[in-house]
């Protein structure tokens, strides 16, 4: 069983895709982590996130170093992040790192029988898993996603104007949804979450519900 959630920054759906896998005893793959990767080595080699050559060599390392780190968090890896991923060469060498782990997800750390993969991103549910057996569109307004990453920001010592904050959630909307190669848009038959006004309890209680229809 795949579970494709696709959405913009700050949708809220990480957290929905962490909490889903615990309730149903899913691999959870956040594919954001593989582009932040790839900007990470990009930017730590002195290279050029905007050059196919520097980029696609730091996508096949990717795997290899693959760690969940505050490091691919700051502002300068989350905006080059969004230009290594407007990269074809990039895309292609990342396709089948999440195919093969949506097609033989990896055992679970509690020793549970693994059921499935839930996989997030912004073209899980139009590319790289056109046939998932749920697909879910999570988003929310700009100005909602922009305070969510302006608390989160500060939380972690990470000065920011508010306004700052929302400037780059819209251009990295922008980016993400107007670039050639797998913009980030709903698909067809996506279930659409807009979490603006609910908690997270209230917004995963709702995706939970639509999965577990898909079991029955
Ligand atoms: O989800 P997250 O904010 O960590 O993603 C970082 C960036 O990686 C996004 O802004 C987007 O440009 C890119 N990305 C992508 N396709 C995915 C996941 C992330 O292009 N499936």
């Amino acid at each position: 069983m795949i579970v494709a959630i696709d959405g913009p920054a700050a949708s809220g759906k990480g957290t929905i895709a962490r909490k889903l896998a615990q309730e149903f005893d899913f691999a959870h793959l956040d594919t954001g982590s593989l582009y932040r990767m790839t900007a990470f080595l990009v930017l730590e080699a002195g290279g050029d996130p905007t050059s196919p050559k520097d980029a696609s060599a730091a996508a096949r390392a990717v795997a290899d170093r693959l760690i969940d780190d505050e490091a691919l968090r700051t502002r300068e890896v989350t905006d080059a992040a969004s230009k290594v991923a407007a990269i074809p060469e990039v895309r292609a060498v990342l396709v089948d790192y999440q195919r093969n782990f949506g097609n033989s997800p990896p055992a679970l750390a509690g020793g549970s029988p693994v059921k499935g993969a839930v996989v997030d991103g912004r073209d899980i549910g139009t590319v790289i898993f056109p046939g998932a057996d749920v697909k879910l569109y999570v988003s929310a307004s700009p100005e909602e996603r922009a305070r969510r990453r302006h608390l989160e920001l500060r939380d972690r010592g990470e000065a920011a104007e508010f306004a700052q904050v929302l400037a780059d959630v819209k251009a990295r909307d922008e980016r993400d949804a107007s670039r050639d190669i797998s913009p980030m848009k709903p698909a067809p038959d996506a279930h659409l979450l807009d979490t603006t006004d609910l908690s997270i309890e209230a917004a995963f209680e709702a995706a939970r519900d639509i999965v577990a229809a898909a079991f029955k």
